[in-house]
């Protein structure tokens, strides 16, 4: 791998640590979570680096996929299963890390199960090695500590300015028959449930990301799709960011954009039997016979 292509997927991640930590040194009972949303994004760019993805701060029975809306109102209470999840982007080059705490409490054995399956799972990465050995430890060490893993969520390869690139690395063994790359970034992210261990889409949304160029009627949306281009490129952008930008009516255009194909949508996702769900990731640089984990 060229230096400073390497360089910058270590810089990536190094942001994406910090971040997760201020997330994390924020989170108490009775802040909003709208604060902490704005306080990692200032953060980032504080930092010379761009959101590879909106922070998600998902709480108990949602998975993923939260990030507050424009004039969010929610409070963090003590005892929330609190997921950051976090990444940055160095001219593309990015970084996808979580963590889950109890908020105003101590780790809880739900938050410990997905914390030592990525741990453990982590010693698994090796050049050309089966995906399916870190899938098997995963769901070994949730099983072991009494709870389920999510099986229709996982890790992934990560590419530049790709986010979800080809390579799903799933959280139940004996479901892939890949193998871990041999050059290049991966992220691996175990999450246990107090549930079954399967997510579904809820109503939702509220993070999009461009999709296709598509002949656009109003003003508005063609101002809003050249500008989610050229600042977000293919990476999933907020929509509390649009409407912060462009005014309450582009929650409308959005939908708009949707329905003609140039804009795609992520759910929030929730643990359908709802189950409470704690989830930790890494994201993980493979070059040559190094292994070096970004994020930690
Ligand atoms: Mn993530
Ligand atoms: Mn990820």
């Amino acid at each position: 791998m060229e230096k400073d292509e390497r360089d910058k997927w270590l810089e990536a991640g190094r942001v994406g640590k910090e971040i997760r930590e201020y997330g994390i040194s924020l989170a108490k009972p009775g802040v909003p979570i709208l604060d902490i949303a704005r306080e990692i994004e200032k953060k980032t760019s504080e930092m010379g680096a761009k959101t590879a993805f909106p922070p998600n701060l998902s709480i108990n029975t949602i998975a993923a996929h939260y990030t507050p809306k424009a004039g969010d109102t929610i409070l963090l209470s003590k005892g929330d299963i609190l997921k950051i999840d976090v990444g940055a982007s160095i001219d593309g080059y990015l970084s996808d890390t979580a963590a889950t705490l109890v908020v105003g409490e101590s780790e809880n054995p739900l938050c410990r199960a997905a914390r030592e399956a990525l741990e453990k799972a982590i010693e698994q990465v090796k050049p050309g090695a089966p995906i399916d050995n870190i899938s098997r430890v995963i769901e070994q060490v949730i099983r072991d500590a009494g709870f389920s893993p999510i099986s229709n969520l996982g890790g992934h390869g990560v590419g530049k300015y790709d986010l979800h690139e080809s390579g799903f690395i799933p959280n139940i063994g004996g479901h892939s028959s890949g193998m871990i790359k041999r050059d290049g970034v991966i992220a691996i992210e175990p999450f246990a449930t107090t549930g079954n261990g399967y997510v579904t889409e809820s109503s939702e949304i509220q993070i999009l990301a461009f999709k296709d160029d598509k002949p656009v009627r109003s003003k508005l949306g063609r101002d809003i799709l050249e500008f989610v281009k050229k600042e977000y490129n293919e990476l999933p952008f907020a929509k509390r960011w649009i409407v912060e930008k462009f005014g309450k009516l582009s929650e409308l255009e959005l939908k708009t954009l949707v329905r003609s194909g140039a804009m795609m949508e992520f759910n929030v996702l929730r643990e359908e039997s709802g189950g409470l769900v704690s989830q930790f990731e890494h994201s993980i640089l493979i070059d040559g016979d190094e292994v070096i984990v970004t994020t930690r």
